[in-house]
């Protein structure tokens, strides 16, 4: 990952420019992720606020994506661990978790365009259900704890 120009295109406030680049921090895995300097999230944080809404209402809200990425970069400065942020998201994927080094997949159904998963968080053991779809026009995945 191209740190520097993630974190310069990230508080670009441009919609497009914080949209790639906010995917670059929301699929870094834990090593790449360690190189963004956390003093950089005030900026972060400032630019993506201000972002402007979409001039054409899509189906989903471009601005999504930065806020996510922010999101991750809050948690790993307040030590809170990434798995908190699944349920509240629908853009985790189990299988890219996995590559990323997140989770592991103890169990997968797989029901075609629905598939399930049975997950458990690397870093902290919380184990979770995971219903995914792919009928939608992006993949989503719904997260839940099994307690
Ligand atoms: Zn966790």
């Amino acid at each position: 990952m191209d740190i520097e120009k993630t974190l310069k295109d990230i508080s670009s406030g441009d919609n497009h420019l914080a949209w790639s680049a906010g995917w670059c921090i929301i699929k870094a895995n834990a090593i790449d992720l360690n190189e963004i300097p956390l003093d950089s999230i005030a900026v972060i944080r400032t630019a993506v606020e201000k972002l402007p809404a979409p001039e054409c209402p899509s189906v989903a809200d471009s601005r999504e994506i930065p806020k996510l990425a922010l999101k991750i970069l809050e948690h790993k400065e307040s030590n809170t661990c990434r798995c908190n942020l699944y349920k509240s998201a629908q853009r985790f994927l189990p299988e890219e978790e996995q590559v990323r080094g997140y989770i592991l997949i103890e169990k997968k159904n797989d029901i075609p365009w629905e598939p399930e998963f049975h997950c458990k968080c690397l870093s902290c053991g919380k184990k979770y259900f995971v219903h995914e779809s792919h009928s939608y026009h992006y993949p989503w995945a719904e997260w839940s704890a099994i307690t």
